[in-house]
């Protein structure tokens, strides 16, 4: 597993590679603009042309950039949905100068259902594909389902998935997300059936990364609240789904406040790394249970 944070790309988008590497991280998170703007930053050249190096010269194996909050894919305002279009693709085409993949949350169907606006979301996906490069992916996140949010569950997102059709066209989990939309991950089976069903429904091999996230909410309360690592409902717990063995090549990505809400710090990924240890034993006493079990 490659443990990350997001982290500010403020000051010139190199500057998260150190950022990261400062925390302990092998892999980030970034936003390529403010994520309160439509405007995009315009990035230098020389900057998007010596990331790739940068990264690996500090260690960072994973890059994902996460495009702004406004994006609404699904929506029938002709202006919203024509600044959401190029918002993804920009945010798509500059990850693909820096080798990174691109999450974003598909937006609300503000109440006239999935199906009657899946044909909008694949066509305002469809500029983020051309911009797609070669080996990168674009990721849909599952939402915390409040009001008429796209991606509460699996089920949703695999019929967008399906609906876009593109080889790599994937998944980004948030564990917060998903706790509040209702999956008590806290619970072994069920983060057992949530990745068959992620299998069945999506196929595991697009599950490309992890937002890993406490949640300040109670379990099925739709409140999207993250908290800090073993401060919120979650807690230990985390550690169940961070050490599932079809989970064990991906990158994890701390999106928590931090202790003075100014995001994630070094002992945020300090805990996120223990949780998964800990996970990872008490999996292998159980295995080892089992076994002697059946003998
Ligand atoms: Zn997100
Ligand atoms: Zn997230």
């Amino acid at each position: 597993m490659l443990f990350g944070a997001h982290v500010s790309s403020g000051g010139g988008i190199t500057n998260a590679i150190g950022r990261a590497a400062d925390l302990g991280c092998e892999a980030l998170q970034i936003f390529t603009q403010s994520s309160r703007q439509w405007r995009a930053t315009n990035h230098p050249e020389e900057l998007l042309a010596a990331y790739r190096s940068e990264a690996a010269a500090a260690g960072i194996a994973y890059s994902l950039c996460h495009a702004i909050y406004f994006i609404n894919l699904a929506s029938t305002d002709p202006d919203v949905a024509a600044k959401s279009r190029l918002a993804l693709a920009t945010t798509v085409g500059v990850a693909a100068r820096i080798g990174a993949d691109t999450c974003f949350h598909v937006g609300s169907h503000l109440g006239a259902g999935l199906d009657a606006t899946l044909a909008n979301i694949v066509d305002g996906i469809s500029p983020a594909l051309d911009a797609l490069g070669d080996d990168e992916w674009l990721l849909l996140e599952n939402s915390a389902g409040a009001g008429d949010t796209i991606g509460r569950d699996i089920d949703e997102l695999a019929r967008v998935v399906a609906a876009v059709d593109h080889p790599r066209v994937g998944l980004c989990i948030d564990t917060c997300h998903i706790f509040v939309s209702g999956v008590d991950i806290r619970e072994a089976a069920i983060v057992d059936s949530l990745l068959d069903d992620v299998d069945r429904r999506v196929g595991l091999h697009r599950l490309r990364a992890l937002h890993v996230n406490d949640a300040a909410a109670k379990l099925g309360s739709n409140r999207d609240r993250h908290a800090n690592m073993l401060e919120g409902e979650i807690g230990e717990r985390m550690g169940v789904l961070l050490s599932h063995p079809a989970l064990a090549h991906l990158p994890a990505i701390l999106e928590t406040p931090g202790p003075e809400g100014k995001g994630s710090d070094a002992e945020e990924v300090r805990r996120l790394r223990a949780t998964h240890a800990n996970g990872a034993s008490a999996r292998q006493l159980n295995g080892a249970r089992d076994e002697s079990d059946e003998r």
